[in-house]
C-alpha cells in the first residue's frame, strides 16, 4: 500500500536537517544549543578522595552507619571505617557531616532515546534534540548513577553512551538490549514510518527500536545482530493485547520464536526481560522462566500458587506502577467510571493532577510538557475506539486503571513471597519523564513498603536484576563510588531522595545544584 506523507514546510525541513546534524554529533546548525558542558566540580584521579563524617545507610539492611569514613581511589571505594583519615598531598577530603549517603540509586526502567512526548511535534524538532540529550543529565542530576534501557534507537544510544564516556555529557552508566526484539508489528505495535516522515527517515541515522522479524531465520539473524552491540539482556513484548487505545489484537512470538530467543539468550549470557500487561504475558513469561517482568499486569488477581512459581522460578519484576498513574487518564472520561473510583486510585489521581500541574522544569522542556497537557484532549476529541484508527497514539486508560486497581495487590502478594522487585519509571513514554525515579519510590511507599524496601527496591535489588550487583547497588568495599548525597535521613523521610544535595558517580563528585537544563 502506499502511503501519503504530510509535506514538511521549508522550516521544518532546515529542522530536520540540523536534527539530523545533532544526531550525527554536530551541533549548532541553526542556533540548536547543547547544554553546556558541565564538569564534575571535583574528581581525585590518582589520588585518594575520603568523605568524612557521613551516615551512611546500609540499604542491605536498612540501617544507619554513624560518622563513617568512606576513602574512594580510582573510581571505586577503597576503605570504609570509622577513623579520621591522613591525607598525603594531593587527596581530597569532603566533609558531609550530618548528611547521609546511599548507593547511587538505579533506574531499572527507561528509553534514554525516547523524550516523553505524547506525539511527534515537526515543529519542535530541536526541542525535542534538546531534551534527549536532558534526558541523562536529568537522571544524574536526581541521584541515578545507572540506567536501565528498555529499548531504544540503537546509533543514538551508543553515540549518547559514547559522549557521556568522553565526558561531553553529564549522566548515569547504561545498561541496554538496543532494540526491543518483537514479532512484526508486535509491540508498542508503532511503526515509525506511520507515525512521520522523519521518524522514518531518521531511523536510518538513529537505528530502529524495532527489531521486528518475520520467521526463524530473521528471527536469529537480527538477535546475532542486536546482540553484537554490548547488549546485555533481551527485551521481549510478551502481550497479545496492544496497549494503544483502539487497537485491540497484536501479534505475539510463536513457540518456536521463544524456544529460539529463550536459547539463545542462554548460550551467549544474556538476561531476558519482558512487557507485561496481561495474565496472558505473564503466563508465558512464567513458562519460559523470563529473567524480570516489567510493569503490573492490568487483567487478573494473580493466585497464590502463580506467585509462589514466579518466586520459585527467581523472576524478579520492575513494577513501574507510576505509569499506571500517568497514563490512566481521567481526561478519556466524561465522568470516571465508578469501579475506578477507590481511595487508593483517587489518591493517585490527585497526586498525577498536583503533579501535572506543577512546574517540571527538573523533568522536561516546559514545551513538550505544555504540549502533552493539552494532548490529552485528544482522548475526548475522538473517543477511546477511534484514536488508532485516526493515527492517534495513545496509551489505553483502561488498561492503567485496571492496573491501580489489581497492581497493589499483586505487588504485595509478590513481596510477600520474596520475589526480587526493583524500581523504575519507564521515563521515555509520554508524560512520564527521566530523573523521576523518586515518583515510583514514593508510590511503593503508598502501596505499602516500607522506606527500607523502598531504597533496596531502587538500589542493591535492581542492582541484582540488571546484573550488577558486584559493582553497584550498596556502599559497600570494592564496588564503584556511585553515591548519592541527601539531606535527611531517607530510612525516616524517603521524600529527602526528591532532592540530592550532591551525587558522585564513579569518584567524580557532581554538585548538582550547579548543573543548568536549559540551554
Ligand atoms: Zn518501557
Amino acid at each position: 500500500m502506499e502511503r501519503t506523507y504530510p509535506k514538511m514546510t521549508r522550516r521544518q525541513l532546515l529542522q530536520t536537517t540540523a536534527a539530523s546534524a545533532f544526531l550525527m554529533g554536530t551541533q549548532n546548525i541553526t542556533g540548536c544549543s547543547p547544554l553546556s558542558r558541565y564538569q564534575p566540580s571535583g574528581s581525585a584521579k590518582g589520588k585518594t578522595l575520603y568523605i568524612i563524617h557521613c551516615d551512611i545507610v546500609d540499604v542491605v539492611h536498612g540501617v544507619i552507619l554513624h560518622d563513617r569514613t568512606i576513602a574512594v581511589r580510582n573510581g571505586y571505594i577503597e576503605a570504609m571505617n570509622d577513623q579520621i583519615p591522613s591525607p598525603r598531598e594531593g587527596d581530597m577530603i569532603l566533609d558531609l557531616k550530618n548528611k547521609f549517603v546511599i548507593p547511587g540509586l538505579i533506574d531499572a526502567h527507561c528509553h534514554a532515546t525516547m523524550p516523553g512526548e505524547s506525539a511527534f511535534n515537526p515543529s519542535g524538532v530541536l526541542t525535542t534534540m534538546h531534551q534527549l540529550k536532558r534526558n541523562y543529565v536529568q537522571q544524574l542530576k536526581q541521584g541515578v548513577t545507572s540506567v536501565r534501557d528498555m529499548g531504544a534507537m540503537p546509533k543514538m544510544l551508543h553515540n549518547f553512551i559514547a559522549q557521556i564516556e568522553k565526558g561531553e555529557l553529564t549522566g548515569p552508566r547504561i545498561v541496554y538490549c538496543n532494540s526491543f526484539t518483537n514479532v512484526y508489528r508486535g509491540h508498542p505495535s508503532i511503526d515509525p514510518a506511520d507515525v512521520s516522515i522523519f521518524l522514518s527517515m531518521g531511523a536510518a541515522l538513529t537505528g530502529d527500536m524495532n527489531l521486528w522479524f518475520k520467521d526463524t531465520k530473521e528471527l536469529a539473524e537480527k538477535m546475532r545482530e542486536n546482540s553484537c552491540q554490548g547488549a546485555s539482556f533481551v527485551k521481549l513484548t510478551m502481550d497479545k493485547k496492544s496497549c494503544l487505545a483502539g487497537k485491540s489484537e497484536i501479534p505475539v512470538y510463536a513457540d518456536e520464536h521463544l524456544n529460539m530467543i529463550f536459547d539463545y539468550a542462554q548460550k551467549n549470557n544474556l538476561a531476558t526481560s519482558g512487557h507485561v500487561h496481561t495474565k496472558f504475558g505473564f503466563d508465558r513469561a512464567l513458562q519460559y522462566g523470563i529473567g524480570s517482568m516489567e510493569h503490573s499486569i492490568a487483567d487478573a488477581v494473580l493466585t497464590e500458587k502463580e506467585v509462589s512459581a514466579m518466586a520459585k522460578k527467581k523472576i524478579a519484576i520492575v513494577p513501574t506502577m507510576i505509569i499506571g498513574q500517568m497514563l490512566a487518564a481521567p481526561e478519556a472520561y466524561d465522568e470516571l467510571p465508578g469501579k475506578y473510583r477507590t481511595d487508593f486510585i483517587d489518591r493517585e489521581m490527585r497526586i498525577r493532577r498536583e503533579y501535572i500541574n506543577s512546574l517540571l522544569d527538573d523533568y522536561t522542556e516546559r514545551s513538550i510538557h505544555e504540549h502533552n497537557v493539552a494532548y490529552l484532549k485528544t482522548y475526548r476529541k475522538y473517543g477511546l475506539d477511534n484514536l488508532y484508527q485516526k493515527g492517534k497514539y495513545m496509551a489505553n486508560p483502561e488498561i492503567y486503571f485496571n492496573i491501580l486497581l489489581v497492581g497493589p495487590g499483586n505487588l504485595r502478594a509478590m513481596k510477600d513471597h520474596g520475589v526480587l522487585i526493583g524500581c523504575g519509571t519507564d521515563a521515555g513514554v509520554p508524560l512520564a519523564y527521566h530523573g523521576t525515579l523518586w515518583r515510583e519510590m514514593e508510590m511503593l511507599g503508598r502501596i505499602g513498603f516500607t522506606n527500607a524496601e523502598v531504597l533496596q527496591c531502587a538500589t542493591i535489588n535492581n542492582a541484582k536484576i540488571i546484573g550488577m550487583a558486584d559493582k553497584i547497588g550498596s556502599v559497600e568495599v570494592g564496588k564503584y563510588a556511585d553515591l548519592t548525597i541527601l539531606q535527611e535521613n531517607p530510612l525516616k523521610k524517603i521524600e529527602t531522595c526528591r532532592k540530592p544535595q550532591m551525587v558522585i558517580k564513579n569518584g567524580d563528585i557532581y554538585d548538582v545544584g550547579k548543573i543548568k537544563l536549559n540551554a
